[in-house]
């Protein structure tokens, strides 16, 4: 039998989620091995906004800042994927686990974090995948001060209608929705358009219009061209989540879709399983996500003390101090 490495916990996902628990459970004196795939979510855009004090940061900044805290305090960040978590058939302790990598190493783990993040699944239109994170963008909160007062593009969305050409309005007074394969939208949704001053395009979008790597145009697939610079679109957010599901963790029904079924720590349905940041919950922005990851490392950590306080306690103390 080869020995296998053991922590107390492995987190899967070295975003902001992941590093933030990790960082609080190494400082907690907890060994930590971090394992990340190295595909974040906002990898395409340059820079990061709305997070305090790194302000325009760039998010891979950002990140390798993260891993060296993690580091500073013992914890180990590997570069890697995670393929799967299955509870150790060895100790056969509830809540323990072997976790396996894509280079065929398997670890021991008490407990799992999964900070796997979400997939954005975007418009299969030409030029959208192309421009997304630079002026194909999804979070006003992210990006519409950088594109404030310019002539915006909205494509509406069968699951949010016109509520992103809504909000965006609040950052440009020329905002055009694109209806595309939307059919109807309901009276209320009219009214504060036209209350908004948003223009509303009907017909189906062809693709995007780019010149010297800068979008200028929205093509309409009858090949009208509407002059825009900055175009924002909702993708369906997809969950990360064939670990977790595979371990039979619940999920719950969001408007977005199912996600994981989570307390307020990011406990899963499985004993011994968190999940936090955009694994579990498809609105976390960079600061919930490191918040996330926060609560979960915390809740770890008094759950692993107590229960070995419980476990180790002499028999017959009734609760009485040991010592004195
Ligand atoms: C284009 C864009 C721009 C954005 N800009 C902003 C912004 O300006 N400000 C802001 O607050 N938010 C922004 N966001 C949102 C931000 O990206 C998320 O809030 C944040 O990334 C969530 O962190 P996370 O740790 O949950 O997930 P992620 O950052 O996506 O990290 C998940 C990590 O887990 C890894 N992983 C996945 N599966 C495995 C596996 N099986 N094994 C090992 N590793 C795995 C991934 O490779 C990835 O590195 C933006 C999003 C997009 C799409």
């Amino acid at each position: 039998m080869t020995h296998m490495s053991s922590y107390e916990v492995v987190v899967v996902g070295g975003g902001t989620a992941g590093l933030s628990a990790a960082l609080v459970l190494g400082r907690a004196r907890r060994s930590v091995l971090v394992v990340d795939a190295g595909e974040p979510r906002n990898a395409p855009a340059a820079h990061m906004y709305g997070v305090l004090s790194r302000d325009g940061m760039p998010p891979g900044a950002f990140l390798a800042e993260g891993r060296r805290e993690v580091r500073a305090y013992g914890g180990e960040v590997v570069q890697g994927r995670v393929t799967a978590v299955r509870p150790d058939g060895e100790t056969g302790s509830q809540g323990e686990f072997e976790v396996t990598l894509d280079d065929g190493r398997s670890v021991h783990a008490r407990r799992i974090v999964v900070a796997t993040g979400l997939v954005d699944e975007l418009p299969g239109l030409p030029g959208f995948a192309e421009r997304w994170g630079r002026d194909v963008l999804h979070c006003p909160y992210c990006h519409g001060w950088e594109v404030r007062d310019e002539a915006l593009g909205v494509l509406a969305s069968p699951v949010m209608g016109a509520h992103q050409a809504l909000m965006v309005s609040q950052w440009s007074k020329d905002v055009t929705l694109f209806l595309h394969t939307v059919r109807e939208l309901p009276d209320q949704e009219w009214r504060r358009l036209a209350a908004a001053g948003v223009s509303v395009v009907e017909g189906e979008v062809g693709g995007l219009v780019v010149e010297d790597d800068q979008l200028t145009g929205v093509r309409m697939a009858d090949g009208r061209v509407f002059p825009r610079t900055a175009m924002f679109a909702a993708p369906r957010l997809v969950p990360r989540d064939t670990l977790l599901t595979a371990l039979g963790a619940e999920t719950q029904d969001t408007p977005l879709g199912p996600y994981p079924a989570v307390d307020p720590t990011g406990l899963t349905s499985v004993p011994g399983v968190w999940a936090v940041g955009n694994a579990a919950g498809p609105m976390e922005q960079v600061v919930n996500a490191a918040s996330a990851g926060y609560r979960a490392g915390a809740a770890i950590n008094g759950e692993l003390l107590f229960s070995d306080l419980d476990r180790s306690a002499p028999d017959g103390t009734d609760g009485q101090a040991v010592s004195g």
